[in-house]
């Protein structure tokens, strides 16, 4: 018979799809291993993964798993991730609405259902739930996930230090001066290369000392998260460890949670955009290697020039493509809409196009060759797992710096930051699938067996398992 469980982790996300995705992924973990887990989410989130991913299924697979909301300020038109709201905004209007909820969580005792003994918070929230068990007097365990890589968390810890040490901050004219004094990574990063916060002109209202300061909250949590393996961040991760003992490295989630549940791919679970499987039946159709995936993730947008070199250099590769574009994708709009006629010639030719694929799906067909990607962490370690080479244009935060890593220091790819011009575009994805195939091939399968650490026997399988008995063993010491 089962273990009668009195582990209840409350797990709290930003609401945003690459934070819901990989935390709700997080979630079903732990009700694996048969742990209480209460998913709290907005409303607006709640009734996205209700009508576009799978909450019956999972309050059906997993017995242990519940779902609570917290009132937001948004509708759905509206989505938290769409260009009308910055990352600055929802944390922290998501950080108010949350408070008077988590606080009678908190407090409450519900007949049949153990008391919340463990909180895994957004690291993004700060020091929200620390705040809130010292103001009610409650100690227990208070664990930061951090949805972005570690290759990125770590020079977020280091702000300080660069300024300390005058690598920052970056002038316009500096972005391709190598930042010498972080270690771990010692001449790597180009300033181009940091976080893009960073920059002189950084995109939203999130600040380079806000990212630091939350980052800095991290030390006070009683452990932290992060969606990585060992074998791919192994220095980084040593780095991180003087400063976070208590460091649970369980990645990456979404393989790690397909291969326990060994029922194949699940992707859809966790989006909350409509997903358009009818680019599954083209890409039936097409060669084995031939199409280069585009997708630039949730809250990319790029400007409608943008677009266009993207898709001249496309249709000028004469590559096959499935380009998600999301009805939100373009900014603004332009008064000369209309796509040229041998763009849209070659596009019905060679390329498909939705607005909103499924993306774990059209990673791991056979069809699929390279991915034309913003290099979010979510899509590389997708990327990465299904052995497909990447080109990265990143757009903001940790996307930067993931692409650093995914050429210089994983060789999975090429790097396309800061240039958008339909030659090089055209020039990469040729070399990408033609003139380089067999380098990165190699390189794309070597890395994709190191993600068996998600298997019996494997890290991150292995530091999954301490953290649940962390998690336990916390929880029978508070009974
Ligand atoms: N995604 C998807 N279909 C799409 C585009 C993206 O399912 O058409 C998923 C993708 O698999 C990933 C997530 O959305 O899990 C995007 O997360 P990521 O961290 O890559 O980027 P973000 O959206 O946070 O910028």
């Amino acid at each position: 018979m089962e273990e009668a469980t009195v582990a209840h982790v409350l797990v709290f996300p930003c609401p945003l799809q690459g934070h819901v995705g990989s935390m709700l992924k997080l979630a079903e973990l732990l009700a694996l291993h048969h742990l209480h887990v209460t998913f709290l989410n907005t409303e607006c989130i709640h009734n996205r993964l209700t009508r576009f991913g799978a909450i019956e299924a999972l309050l059906e697979c997993y017995p242990t798993l519940h779902f609570k909301t917290i009132s937001d300020c948004y509708n759905e038109g509206q989505h938290p991730g769409s260009r009308d709201n910055s990352m600055g905004d929802i944390t922290l209007s998501t950080t108010l609405h949350a408070k008077p909820l988590l606080r009678q969580i908190l407090v409450s005792e519900n007949p049949g259902t153990p008391k919340v003994s463990c909180i895994i918070q957004d690291g993004i929230f700060g020091s929200l739930a620390i705040d809130l068990a010292s103001e009610l007097g409650i100690r227990i365990p208070i664990i930061h996930f951090r949805a972005s890589s570690a290759c990125c968390f770590w020079p977020y810890f280091w702000i300080p230090k660069l300024f300390e040490c005058k690598e920052l901050p970056i002038r316009d004219e500096d972005m391709d001066r190598m930042i010498r004094n972080m270690p771990g990574m010692e001449n790597l990063l180009r300033c181009r290369d940091l976080p893009s916060f960073c920059r002189p002109s950084s995109q939203g209202n999130m600040s380079m000392d806000w990212v630091a300061l939350q980052t800095k909250q991290s030390l006070e949590a009683d452990a932290l998260i992060l969606n990585t393996f060992e074998e791919l961040d192994g220095p980084i991760l040593s780095q991180i460890r003087l400063h976070f003992p208590k460091l649970y490295t369980i990645g990456p989630l979404h393989h790690h949670l397909n291969v326990t549940k060994a029922t194949g791919i699940l992707s859809l679970r966790t989006v909350f955009f409509q997903v358009d499987r009818s680019c599954m039946a083209w890409l039936d159709a097409q060669p084995q290697g031939s199409v280069i995936y585009v997708s630039f993730g949730s809250s990319t947008i790029v400007k409608r020039e943008e677009l266009m070199e993207f898709w001249h250099g496309l249709v000028s590769s004469k590559k096959r493509f499935l380009w998600v574009m999301r009805h939100d994708l373009v900014a603004g709009k332009g008064n000369d809409d209309r796509i040229p006629a041998e763009v849209e010639e070659g596009t019905k030719e060679k390329g498909f196009i939705v607005e909103w694929a499924p993306q774990e799906e059209v990673l791991a067909h056979k069809a699929t060759g390279g991915f034309l990607t913003h290099s979010g962490w979510n899509s590389t370690l997708e990327s990465l797992v299904a052995g497909v080479p990447m080109i990265c244009w990143p757009y903001f935060a940790d996307q930067q710096v993931n692409n650093r890593f995914v050429s210089e220091v994983w060789k999975l790819g090429l790097d396309m930051k800061d240039v958008c011009d339909r030659h090089v575009v055209e020039n990469m994805v040729n070399d990408l699938t033609d003139h380089r195939k067999e380098e990165f091939l190699r390189s794309t399968q070597e890395m994709g067996m190191l993600a068996h650490s998600v298997s019996p026997g494997g890290s991150s399988y292995s530091s999954l398992h301490d953290l649940v008995q962390y998690i336990k063993s916390a929880s029978q010491e508070n009974k």
